[in-house]
């Protein structure tokens, strides 16, 4: 085992505990890497008072001293990205430069928190003569995040500097799937000069969840994942009075015009559904092609073909996975879908235990379908045809989803149309992957998103802070009016 076994990271250490143990696998050669404790109940309320211990002394920290942790951890971030990224590819799979990549959103959502003392400052205003009232923002109090295995080092990093720059104290619950990570980031955090307590993180799977919505000390949930896990996550957490945050699953749709730029539109939607072997929230997983569209599908073919598993294109998470993926595309075609790039086969010389599929295009598929409809989360794309924008508007829409939605189109009037009409929280033109950058914030619509407002950005910041309304009159020739 390359990693010894993991422990949970409690009052700015790591502490045993005899606990059930998972392998943890590089998905790249199927080799055990490490084991990862599944904590319960026990794990998380230890990990619950360690967080209230640190709490008063860390909401008290004004937030321009608080944010100076933030300004080391980035520069932190910046200087091991090398070492990050590699551990990023050791427990996902992801190709160095998807790391590498995902290390820098890191630092960007850092920056942002950075930032905060900036843009999150209170509201004040004389409301009558003498008469003040201000807002302040204040910290929740002890907050979750659970967080799931494609991005092991930026999903976390969606939740930890915002919400710990606005005070809170929190227990982060990493996938068990891709552990590793998470305990590197408490270390480099601690570096930085975090306090003891301010940042637990408690690994496990279910059992450990389930302890997190119902612990009565943990006051706000975030959580990523899929919609079958949101809805349960948020279900519960709200049943037990915390506020939540569950940002869920996708099915993303590019609608494919045929006055689209055609080595623009080609390169970005293969980028898209091959990225991180499709294991995006973000990816593009359904094209729309409206009317006549085969020559752009014909370069898509020539750039997917061109794609080279191991090298341009990383396994995915698990065989399972691998499995699951495979069965969707041995379905559609048994229905009648023409898969035109067929990436089954991929293996990678030397890496034959690694979970490896190439991208996977399958043409004629029709909205009824199962692979149209749900969730795969694989280098596979399917396409579907449209007559006009109208019926590729109604296949988009019929999706229970809206995380993202694209456009290809030369045309104004049509972009604006499809971002108006779509039904997604992240629209983009000409964009395989619309990922605002901060400070605009990340968040779906429909069954991509179970809560009110986004989870980074400056749509976070109400989540991670309650606003405080205080009244104040000092002036004794103020007066008395009908408001006092
Ligand atoms: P998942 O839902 O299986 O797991 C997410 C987290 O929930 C993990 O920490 C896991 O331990 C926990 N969990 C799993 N089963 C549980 C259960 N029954 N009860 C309680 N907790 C449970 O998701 P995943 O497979 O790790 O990640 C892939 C999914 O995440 C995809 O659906 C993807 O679209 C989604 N995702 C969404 C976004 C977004 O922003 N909307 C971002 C990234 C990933």
């Amino acid at each position: 085992m390359k990693y010894a076994e993991l422990q949970n990271y409690v009052g700015g250490g790591f502490v045993s505990a005899q606990l059930p143990l998972l392998d943890v696998y590089n998905p790249a050669s199927g080799d055990v890497i490490s084991r990862v404790p599944l904590s319960a109940a026990r794990e998380v309320d230890v990990a619950v008072r360690a967080a209230k211990a640190a709490f008063p002394a860390w909401s008290a920290t004004p937030i321009k001293e608080r944010v100076q942790v933030f300004y080391r951890y980035k520069a932190l971030l910046e200087a091991h990205i090398d070492e990050l990224a590699a551990l990023v590819t050791e427990e996902n799979g992801k190709i160095t430069s998807e790391a590498r990549a995902e290390i820098l959103k890191s630092a960007e959502l850092t920056e942002f928190a950075c930032s905060l003392p900036q843009i999150a400052p209170g509201e004040m205003l004389e409301v009558s003569r003498g008469v003040e009232c201000r807002i302040e923002r204040f910290p929740v109090g002890i907050v979750a995040s659970i967080t799931p295995f494609n991005f092991p080092n930026m999903v976390p990093n969606w939740s930890i500097p915002n919400a710990i720059a606005l005070g809170n104290c929190m227990i982060l619950k990493p996938s068990e799937l891709v552990p590793i990570s998470a305990g590197r980031i408490a270390e480099l955090l601690k570096e930085a000069g975090l306090p003891d307590g301010v940042l637990q993180v408690v690994h496990g799977g279910k059992d450990a969840v389930e302890a997190v919505c119902d612990h009565p000390d943990i006051a706000a949930v975030s959580f990523v994942g899929s919609t079958k896990v949101a809805k349960i996550v948020y279900k519960r957490a709200t049943s037990n009075l915390k506020r939540c945050l569950a940002l869920g699953g996708a099915k993303n749709h590019l609608i494919v015009m045929p006055d689209a730029d055609r080595e623009m539109a080609a390169t970005n939607i293969v980028a898209s559904m091959s990225g991180c072997a499709g294991q995006r929230c973000m990816a593009a997983s359904v094209m729309v092609g409206v009317q006549k569209v085969d020559h752009i599908i014909e370069r898509m073919k020539e750039v997917a073909r061109a794609m080279v598993p191991g090298k341009d294109i990383g396994p995915v998470i698990s065989a399972a996975a691998k499995e699951r993926i495979s069965r969707y595309i041995d379905e559609a075609e048994a229905q009648g879908a023409k898969v035109i790039v067929d990436g089954r086969k991929a293996v990678v010389p030397g890496r034959e235990g690694g979970y490896y599929l190439g991208p996977t295009i399958i043409d004629h598929v029709t909205p009824d379908m199962r692979i149209a409809q749900e969730e795969v989360f694989g280098p596979v794309l399917v396409i579907v045809r449209a007559n006009d924008v109208d019926e590729a508007l109604r296949v988009e829409n019929a999706s229970p989803y809206g995380n993202a939605a694209s456009v290809f189109t030369e045309s104004g009037g049509v972009a604006r149309y499809v971002m108006e009409h779509a039904s997604a929280g992240m629209v983009g033109v000409n964009v395989g992957v619309p990922v605002p950058r901060e400070p605009f914030s990340f968040g779906g619509w429909n069954e991509s998103r179970f809560g009110v407002g986004d989870i980074t950005g400056r749509g976070s910041i109400e989540f991670w802070t309650q606003a405080k309304k205080m009244t104040t009159k000092w002036n004794r020739e103020a007066g008395v009016n009908w408001m006092s």
